[in-house]
């Protein structure tokens, strides 16, 4: 086994599929567009750094119009006890194309992330699917992932290895689903109550272990990530953007991250970091800022502890692979 630190960094894509539910275009596009205007400064730094990443992409972003989106939406749908989730109520109102909906269509995005080396398109269900939520079953979610892969597939020549499950709402029954569907790896949660459940408690508890870690330690050994014939790699940090009423403890959050990354390297850990492009909000350079910082702190530790970077893909392979080695 793989002795040495690694670093796996990953993002969720999903424009405004993954908030039709909780936010207006008026108010939250603007947002969204700024994220998405900054892939390419992302892409840039990543490549600068020689990091590698995992872009979980919501298979709607994959079409380039609209008749050809319909082409791959399934037959079973999730039937939400809350119809307000469902991203097929909010396909009636999206525009014709990426040309006159950038919040809606992302071929050219997708095109531009799989130029760069490194950086692997991973799955974030279909249709941004909620895989706790009232009212879908197994089935419906079979559905979702098999066109989430059809139409990676179909329209990139990609087959999709990595799996994000949106708002981080991991269910370990459809992991049989997962593995049925080629995919490898998929990003869990901390062993926390915090990052299980979406309370007030829970979301406070998250607040404060940005700043102080109070949930316990974030990192973990390759051999912890095996679950059900699939490989958990679970998510150790979300970076959250520079939060103006506390900018008293930004420093605090920044030293918290150096020190799990520093940790992670030392006792040759996996440590997984992730945000959505669309974090960054209305202030790109405060946010380009301090993930720069972070970046320029791995390349320390990859000098001196040959800490490395390997997106969710590639780490799952190699882990698979050792294994099958000392089998035999
Ligand atoms: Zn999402």
């Amino acid at each position: 086994m793989n002795k040495k630190g690694c670093l796996v960094l990953s993002l969720d894509f999903e424009l405004f599929w993954g908030v039709t539910d909780s936010r207006t275009i008026e108010k939250y596009g603007p947002d969204i567009i700024t994220g998405r205007e900054s892939i390419p400064r992302l892409l840039k730094l990543f490549d600068k750094y020689g990091l590698h990443t995992t872009w979980g992409t919501v298979g709607m972003l994959f079409a380039g119009n609209k008749d050809e989106l319909a082409k791959y939406i399934p037959e079973i749908k999730p039937n939400y006890d809350n119809t307000k989730l469902s991203a097929y109520k909010h396909f009636e109102t999206i525009g014709l194309s990426e040309e006159d909906d950038k919040l809606h269509y992302a071929q050219s995005v997708i095109r531009e992330i799989i130029s760069h080396d490194h950086q692997e398109i991973g799955s974030h269900t279909f249709s941004h699917y909620y895989c706790r939520e009232k009212g879908q079953t197994y089935e419906a979610f079979d559905a979702d992932t098999m066109a989430a892969r059809k139409i990676a597939k179909d329209i990139f020549g990609i087959d999709i290895k990595s799996f994000i499950f949106p708002r981080n709402y991991f269910n370990a029954e459809y992991l049989k689903s997962l593995k049925e569907n080629n995919i490898l790896a998929v990003r869990g949660n901390q062993k926390h109550f915090a990052y299980d459940k979406n309370s007030i408690i829970s979301r406070m508890f998250r607040l404060i272990d940005t700043y102080i870690p109070v949930c316990g330690s974030k990192s973990y050994y390759r051999e912890e990530c095996h679950q059900d014939g699939i490989l958990n790699l679970k998510a150790s940090v979300f970076f959250r953007k520079y939060y103006k009423k506390l900018w008293f403890l930004e420093p605090l959050k920044m030293l918290n991250i150096k020190l799990l990354m520093t940790i992670a390297a030392k006792k040759g850990k996996v440590i997984h970091i992730w945000w959505h492009p669309h974090n960054m909000g209305s202030d790109p350079e405060i946010f380009f800022e301090q993930i720069e910082t972070l970046f320029k702190h791995y390349k320390k530790l990859n000098a001196k502890y040959g800490f490395e970077s390997k997106n969710m893909g590639e780490l799952a392979e190699e882990i698979i692979n050792e294994k099958d080695c000392n089998v035999m």
